[in-house]
């Protein structure tokens, strides 16, 4: 006797689907993010077990190896990732979303060449995906360092793009249309390499930007496959494709608006502009780098009245955020005011550095983003500068600056500044950062963890 597990697989699916909208919802602070997280790869666990139940599905082995070998992959992976390698892993994972959407539309063309309104479907789930895999790599081979992080600028980029992008597509709606699979092959390879071309001159400071886009293109493929399978094999289990996709793209989308909101760049700006291409102009830099000792910049921190500290991507390098958390409480308990002012770039994942400041337990009523602090740095007394270096570049003010028109974190309005870098080294940017030339700017040189320790060590000691 066989029983249809169908009903049971659907009902599941709804309460996975609950549990991911739930999960998303704690997402939105950074108090409940990891709850978040939790119930969102419950919910995909579970939705993934209960698939073995739908009806008429076969070839349980192979699908069970291909669960074993890319969760194994996946979960080996993400425990050894360092902090610092984590955006090029999400870039990855990424990309591996957008190449398994666009692989499961390819599958459904092959099979499904003749059937009507699907294909249109599978068509559009293949060509976002394929975008997205190919864009994903690039953007993974830039933030890994194994690409320059510059935008590649070619000749006559936007007519080859538009070109490639309209004889793929033309392919792949001749295939259908002559309902011949030997066009898919042409289709596929021109979807990726105008994801290649589309990516490779976004560079610079916009790479926040084009990754959340990707992680929303992801999303919307898999919804198109979703419902693409429910007229096939997973019936009305495909609906849980649908909303877990739709939740991503909408997610995502949102993202990627707030992200380019925060670089002041439209998207068409993003995509199409090459930000960042330009040589710099008209920025001779005045002034000279002024080393501080670790002693004279704790006697200036312990006497401020307002202290501000900007950290950036330096500071996830070193590690360093347990060690920050002990000068707030050093500074704090000499009755400093401490706050800290979030850049939404800083770093190289949205949020970075309101997660490893909540990590080390930095309370979130000192966190302050970039609008709600800008008024204040003419108030602080010292500024004191983690590791960031674009974020924090008044270059980005000057026309004819790689970085124009970025808004930054105005630090050099403070009385004073210091800054934690470890040597001369440039921000992703690759510019010249003018702040450090400036009057009222020290340079505090050393590895960020063990230069805020030694400031610790000072301001106890004292
Ligand atoms: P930057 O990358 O501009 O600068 C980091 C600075 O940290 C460097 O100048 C480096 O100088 C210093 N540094 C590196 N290691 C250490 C260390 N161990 N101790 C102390 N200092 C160190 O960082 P920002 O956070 O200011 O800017 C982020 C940039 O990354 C922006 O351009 C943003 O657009 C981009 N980006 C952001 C993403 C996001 O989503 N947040 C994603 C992808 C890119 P030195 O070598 O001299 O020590």
């Amino acid at each position: 006797m066989s029983f249809d597990l169908t009903p049971v697989v659907d009902a599941v699916y709804v309460v996975a689907i609950l549990v991911f909208i739930l999960g998303l919802k704690a997402m939105s602070s950074p108090a409940t993010a990891r709850r978040g997280i939790v119930y969102a790869g419950v919910a995909m666990l579970v939705a993934v077990v209960v698939v073995f139940g739908v009806s008429g599905l076969s070839n349980f082995a192979l699908i069970a190896l291909a669960v074993i070998i890319g969760g194994g992959a996946g979960w080996y992976w993400a425990r050894v990732v360092k902090m610092t390698a984590m955006p090029q892993m999400v870039a990855m994972f990424n990309g591996m979303g957008g190449g398994a959407a666009g692989a499961i539309a390819a599958v459904e063309l092959l099979t499904n060449l003749h059937a009507g309104a699907t294909v249109g479907l599978s068509l559009a789930g293949a060509t976002i995906g394929g975008i997205s895999i190919a864009g994903s790599m690039i953007a993974f081979l830039k933030l890994q360092g194994w690409m320059p992080s510059r935008p590649v600028v070619l000749p006559a980029r936007q007519v080859v793009n538009f070109t490639v992008l309209v004889i793929g597509l033309g392919f792949g709606a001749y295939s259908v249309l002559a309902v011949n699979s030997f066009y898919l092959l042409p289709f596929f390879v021109l979807l990726l390499l105008y994801g290649l071309l589309l990516t490779l001159p976004i560079g610079g400071a916009d790479m926040p930007v084009v990754i959340s886009l990707f992680n929303a293109l992801t999303g919307i493929a898999v919804a198109l496959d979703g419902f693409a399978l429910v007229n096939g094999p997973l019936g009305d289990a495909g609906y849980g494709m649908v909303i877990a996709g739709t939740l991503v793209g909408a997610a995502g989308s949102l993202l990627t608006l707030l992200m380019a909101r925060a670089m002041n760049r439209s998207l068409t700006n993003v995509l199409f502009g090459a930000f960042g291409a330009k040589e710099e102009t008209g920025g001779t830099i005045a002034g000279s780098l002024k080393p501080i000792s670790p002693e004279d910049a704790a006697s200036l921190l312990e006497y401020s009245g307002l202290v501000i500290v900007a950290p950036g991507y330096g500071m996830a390098v070193a590690q360093a955020q347990q060690k920050v958390k002990e000068l707030f409480d050093v500074l704090t308990g000499k009755g400093v005011n401490v706050k800290f002012a979030i850049h939404p770039v800083a770093g190289r994942m949205p949020g970075h550095m309101n997660v490893l400041l909540a990590e080390a337990g930095i309370p979130y009523d000192h966190l302050f983003d970039r609008d709600e602090i800008n008024a204040e740095f003419p108030n602080a007394d010292v500024v004191l500068v983690i590791g960031a270096n674009d974020v924090v570049n008044p270059a980005a003010r000057r026309t004819g600056s790689p970085l124009e028109g970025m808004p930054i974190l105005d630090v050099d309005k403070a009385r004073n500044v210091i800054v934690v870098k470890r040597g001369q080294g440039k921000g992703f940017a690759g510019i010249e950062n003018e702040l450090f030339y400036k009057d009222n700017c020290r340079m505090l040189y050393g590895d960020a963890q063990q230069v805020v320790g030694e400031l610790v060590q000072a301001i106890k000691h004292a």
